[in-house]
């Protein structure tokens, strides 16, 4: 048995039983109820030694294995961020080129970013901006993106309008939507 010592908080309340939990942050709980004298509560305190140690153990592990995966996620290098950025520049304004008439607008200045937060955005100048991880996405992805930005041109907001003008662009723009909103973070946490 692991002779260190752990530290356990005791929670009493108006529950029935005794019960231990290990909490995510790997600290020990003992839920008691009021009336229970504490010489209850330390028995099954000792009574439960092993058991603490064998799921501390597992918690511990838990934690570990979680960390790895996280670390697995492959960051993406300056190099490849670069890379994806130069990509973007030749990719992107060729959409836009494209889609700007069908929309029916004129933009300005097309810059490729590499935000945590957005996919594309506009300015009020008709700027446009567009994360490079975009590269990393469906080419629809890419369009639905693209159109995105170019219809704020018309709508700056997200109303009915601006989102039946989308789907007269691109009436499938949803999966592509859907396609963000499930693999986007994912993504995201590739860049440092
Ligand atoms: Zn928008």
């Amino acid at each position: 048995m692991n002779e260190k010592r752990v530290s356990i908080e005791i929670i009493r309340s108006g529950r029935k039983t005794i019960a231990m939990e290990i909490t995510r942050d790997l600290r020990v709980l003992v839920r008691a109820p009021f009336c229970v004298p504490d010489s209850d509560i330390e028995r099954f305190i000792k009574d439960k030694a092993s058991w603490l140690d064998k799921h501390l153990e597992l918690a511990k592990k838990k934690i570990k294995m979680i960390e790895q995966q996280e670390k697995a996620i492959a960051k993406l290098t300056t190099e490849e961020i670069q890379q994806l950025a130069d990509k973007a520049l030749k990719v992107i304004p060729e959409r836009a080129a494209y889609y700007a008439p069908v929309v029916g607008v004129k933009y300005g200045k097309i810059s490729i970013r590499n935000q945590k937060t957005r996919w594309g955005s506009c300015s009020s100048k008709g700027n446009l901006n567009f994360n490079c991880l975009l590269m990393l996405t469906p080419p629809d992805v890419i369009d639905y993106v693209v159109v995105h930005e170019l219809c704020h041109l018309k709508e700056p907001n997200h109303s009915a309008r601006f989102w039946s003008e989308v789907a007269r662009v691109l009436p499938d723009y949803n999966s592509s939507k859907e396609w963000l909103k499930i693999n986007g973070s994912g993504l995201i946490q590739r860049l440092r």
